[in-house]
């Protein structure tokens, strides 16, 4: 027993509509380029709101601080007794 709300596009699932945090905006979720789809409409929009997106956080925080050394020369294959 489908009881659809309003018009709108064939196949157009209102458990996907979601309504944009920051501009208002109502989208499918399933269609945000957002990292937080489930919040925002767009990635200006969680960029916009939190000053950052988690994509680039992420990206950041993966980013290795300190560059191992590549000693695999002195590092000889341990062979005892040979
Ligand atoms: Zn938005």
């Amino acid at each position: 027993m489908e009881t659809p709300i309003g018009p709108g596009p064939e196949g157009m699932n209102l458990n996907h509509i979601k309504v944009c945090a920051r501009c208002s905006l109502r989208y499918d979720w399933r269609k945000s380029p957002s990292s937080m789809k489930m919040t925002y409409c767009s990635s200006l929009c969680e960029k916009g709101d939190l000053g950052f997106t988690l994509e680039a956080l992420l990206r950041y925080e993966r980013k290795p601080i300190v560059e191992l050394p590549e000693d695999t020369e002195s590092r000889e294959p341990a062979m005892p007794g040979v």
